[in-house]
């Protein structure tokens, strides 16, 4: 049996046991909404909830980086402090699955985030579906960021990132939550990886820059349903979001500040 014939059989096993809808990602608004800074509150977390336990976003207002694992969300804030946030909280932008555990890898000890990605990317078994990807391991160092609480009239993702506040550790344990999106999610969601990390004992956290990996294990749940719940939010439905913003998706999403576009 092929790689690819064992995942497609895994996914039709699961959704005959646990019904179609854990399969599904699902997502609150378009990273391009985030990027032209959408951050108003889209959906509220209890809602949002039922179709997940495993996922990244952000809070309203772009208040922290959001990290949910096992059901619970998590904040990690600018001050380098990771909360534990009620149902009652907003979100502007959210992704989420039900994690089950498909296919279970050991990455080669010493990776860095680089190496990590072209090894499980070598390892996965199609690029057309979507991946939740759990890493439960030991970072000998670890880069991650989070953004400030912006005020309102919104500036972009662009120009907010350049208040990012960066964090690096050493020698901690914890999980990397995150997903691998296929090149044509592009403008939805975000192509390739894109992982937040939170320490074992729930202190700190972050989206993630950079690391390295010395032991761990990593747990694919490999999805083929993807669904998005458009906002009607009068600012969501006002906004401008034909323009290809792929250029500073990629800057931000690796901590640096995106080039201003040229003058026309
Ligand atoms: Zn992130």
């Amino acid at each position: 049996m092929t790689k690819l014939t064992a995942i497609l059989l895994l996914l039709l096993v699961a959704n005959a046991h646990a019904g179609q809808d854990r399969e599904i990602l699902y997502q609150v608004s378009t990273i391009d909404a985030l990027l032209a800074g959408r951050y108003e509150p889209m959906a509220e977390l209890s809602e949002v909830l039922a179709h997940g336990d495993f996922g990244l976003g952000t809070f309203e207002a772009l208040d922290g980086e959001l990290i949910l694992l096992d059901g619970q969300v998590y904040q990690a804030g600018v001050d380098g402090q990771v909360r534990l946030m009620s149902p009652q909280s907003m979100t502007p932008f959210i992704t989420l699955t039900h994690f089950d555990a498909d296919q279970v890898l050991e990455p080669p000890p010493g990776q860095d985030l680089s190496t990590f990605q072209a090894w499980l990317e070598s390892a996965l078994p199609s690029r057309n579906l979507i991946y939740a990807i759990r890493v439960d391991g030991h970072f000998p160092s670890i880069r991650y960021r989070s953004v400030p609480r912006q005020a309102q009239p919104y500036p972009s993702l662009a120009e907010a990132a350049a208040e990012q506040v960066f964090f690096e550790r050493q020698d901690i344990e914890g999980t990397l939550i995150g997903f691998w999106c296929p090149v044509f999610t592009k403008g939805v969601n975000v192509p390739g990886f894109h992982l937040h990390f939170l320490s074992a004992d729930r202190q700190h956290g972050g989206h993630v820059l950079d690391f390295t990996l010395a032991a761990g294990r990593v747990q694919l749940d490999p999805t083929n349903g993807w669904q998005v719940q458009l906002p009607t939010a009068p600012a969501f439905l006002a906004s401008e979001l034909g323009e290809d913003r792929s250029q500073a998706l990629h800057a931000i999403e690796k901590g640096e500040l995106p080039q201003p576009a040229p003058v026309q």
